[in-house]
């Protein structure tokens, strides 16, 4: 059995309960559209805690006003089958007029590292990620949270603002799951036509192509960002906002890679926006 609850304080009781009873609890925060990578991390929390709470929430305050938020794919049926099948207990998916009730006012918002890479071009972003993060962690009162790797800018905020708020919860990070070709799994991926979404490989393949400069012996960030970018640009469709590499931790640009540093980037396909990352190591 799989509980789907849409209320916030049935939810916030079961927690309760449930903590009461000693039982481990794991959040994995979704906006729905399940694919495989959220599945993953849907196993990881699996394996480290006994009650598995995945929320469905399309989250208004991350979206900025130019952005996708109505056309958001959305199957809550569908992924409430899927969650089922591989054994979580909760679907928690709050409308967002229970969210965001009129009168809201409060935000949360983790400086310096909210603002570079993407959130240069989204910057609301990060500030309604954290704000609805927050909101979810007080509702679920987790001990464990999974986010994935994909999603490498989201993942150092909330590890910040978990620590900066003294929050008692242990955040874990999942492997970026891809398609066959390399391409990120993302909700994002259902809106390429055809031909983008055969040419959206090529972002992987620019990536790879970093991993195998860096083996090489090349750790200038300039001359992996030119590599990267040579490749991207001769394929037509592919149109770069971002191509930077940061530290792990505070997502600052490095000019050199010493230890390990997150090459990330964000390229335009058509009306979609993909991010993919990959850890480069000396
Ligand atoms: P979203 O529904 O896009 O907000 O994503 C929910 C969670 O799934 C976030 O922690 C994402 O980082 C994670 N996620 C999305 N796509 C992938 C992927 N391809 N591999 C691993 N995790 C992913």
């Amino acid at each position: 059995m799989i509980e789907v609850i849409t209320d916030i304080e049935e939810m916030n009781r079961l927690s309760r309960e449930k903590r009461s009873e000693g039982a481990r609890i794991c959040l994995v925060p979704t906006m729905g559209a399940l694919h495989e990578g959220h599945l993953s991390l849907v196993r990881i929390a699996l394996e480290k805690a006994d009650f598995i709470v995945v929320s469905i929430f399309v989250n208004p305050t991350q979206f900025g006003q130019q952005e996708d938020i109505d056309i958001y794919p959305r199957d809550l049926k569908s992924d409430t089958e899927k969650l089922y099948s591989l054994g979580a207990h909760v679907v928690f998916a709050p409308g967002s007029s229970s969210m965001y009730p009129k009168g809201y006012s409060t935000f949360v918002s983790v400086e310096g590292l909210s603002e570079g890479l993407c959130g240069r071009s989204r910057p609301v972003h990060f500030r309604g990620v954290t704000t609805v993060v927050n909101k979810l962690f007080v509702i679920v009162n987790p001990h464990i949270a999974v986010f994935g790797r994909k999603d490498a800018q989201q993942l150092a905020v909330i590890r910040r603002m978990t620590e900066d708020l003294n929050m008692d919860i242990e955040i874990t990070g999942g492997p970026i799951i891809r398609e066959e070709d390399g391409l990120a799994m993302s909700s994002r991926n259902s809106y390429l036509n055809e031909q983008e979404r055969k040419q959206a490989a090529v972002i992987y393949r620019s990536l790879c192509a970093a991993e195998t400069l860096v083996k090489s012996g090349v750790k200038t960030s300039d001359n992996i960002i030119s590599k990267v970018r040579n490749i991207l640009e001769e394929t037509a469709m592919a149109k770069i906002e971002y191509i930077d590499i940061v530290d792990v931790d505070s997502m600052k640009s490095v000019d050199d890679i010493s230890g390990s540093a997150l090459l990330a980037v964000a390229v335009w396909f058509g009306k979609t926006r993909l991010i993919d990352n990959v850890i480069l190591t000396v």
